[in-house]
């Protein structure tokens, strides 16, 4: 029997207002291998709307409320309706109570612009056991730089290429980890055309230089991460000072540490670049993990 839990969000239109946003009624637990997305969902043709993908500790979700507001801040660069935080909640922890017997699960709610020429949107919270990232965590990542290929400042300059949101398109996220295995690693990391260090296909880049913890800043097109501003915050609680700065190559060649962070497989520490051996600080590696996994909100 499969371990996953599905909730789908319900929405109405009222039919003497059809252009105002839909209002979101609840949700449903369903069968989760049942069949819910229409093939002219625009999720399934144009990759049109977002998600958020957030860690389950015991039943717990995991930094739940930054998720939602980055969901929010996705679907208002989108145009799309705003995510009633209420409905999200509710749908969000009535999957992760399905998934308190594992130590670690994860949910993905998505939220699509719904079917082509309508104006209901289409959502659903998933959750499953999360996969075992052990070897990850403990032996660390070999990575590639990849270039994006846009500038640095690609999100103030050309907003409609939605950096920043976190959108259903990751086709190109997807083939730049392929990208990355056919050069024998584990993992990229992009870079701006103009040489800054920016985020990996699916998490934050932090580099340590002693005390000091940086991670590339938002304004560079990249995704405000949840795990890595938890990180900061557990830090900077521990003496470490930490900054929003601008990175390249050269500061992750020379950083005592470094470690590429997400959700769910939480901190990965990098031990080559560009197939250059790099040192793993393993202790802060450990405490980092236990921190993250052990989070209750
Ligand atoms: N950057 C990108 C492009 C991502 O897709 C993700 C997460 O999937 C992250 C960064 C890390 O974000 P978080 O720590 O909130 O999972």
């Amino acid at each position: 029997m499969s371990a996953a839990v599905l909730a789908t969000l319900e929405f109405a239109v009222d039919a003497s207002a059809p252009d105002a946003p839909a209002r979101t009624l609840g949700h449903r637990l369903i069968d989760p291998e049942a069949p819910v997305l229409t093939v002219l969902d625009l999720a399934a043709t144009r990759g049109d709307g977002i998600f958020e993908t957030l860690s389950v500790g015991r039943g717990a979700p995991q930094a739940l409320r930054p998720h939602l507001d980055r969901f929010a801040r996705s679907a208002a660069l989108l145009d799309l309706p705003t995510p009633d935080v209420d409905a999200w909640v509710a749908a969000i922890h009535a999957v992760a109570a399905e998934l308190a017997e594992h130590d670690e699960a994860f949910i993905k709610i998505v939220l699509t612009r719904g079917v082509e020429g309508g104006s209901t949107p289409t959502g659903w919270a998933y959750g499953a056991p999360s996969p075992d990232f052990s070897a990850a965590r403990e032996t660390g990542i070999a990575i590639v730089l990849l270039d994006r290929g846009y500038r640095h400042d690609v999100a103030q300059t050309s907003p409609w290429l939605l950096a920043g949101a976190k959108t259903l398109s990751y086709a190109i996220n997807r083939a730049a980890q392929r990208e990355a295995a056919r050069r024998g690693a584990d993992d990229a990391l992009f870079t701006s055309s103009d040489g800054h260090l920016l985020e990996g296909p699916v998490s934050n880049l932090i580099v340590r230089h002693g005390d000091l913890l940086r991670t590339p800043p938002v304004q560079h097109g990249i995704l405000a991460g949840t795990t890595q501003a938890d990180i900061f915050g557990w830090a900077e609680a521990r003496g470490y000072t930490t900054r929003q700065e601008t990175l390249r190559a050269a500061d992750l060649a020379d950083a005592d540490a470094a470690w590429l962070v997400s959700s769910v497989r939480h901190a990965a520490p990098i031990r080559s670049v560009d197939g250059v051996a790099r040192d793993v600080d393993a202790d802060l590696t450990t405490e980092i993990n236990a921190f993250l996994t052990a989070r209750t909100r």
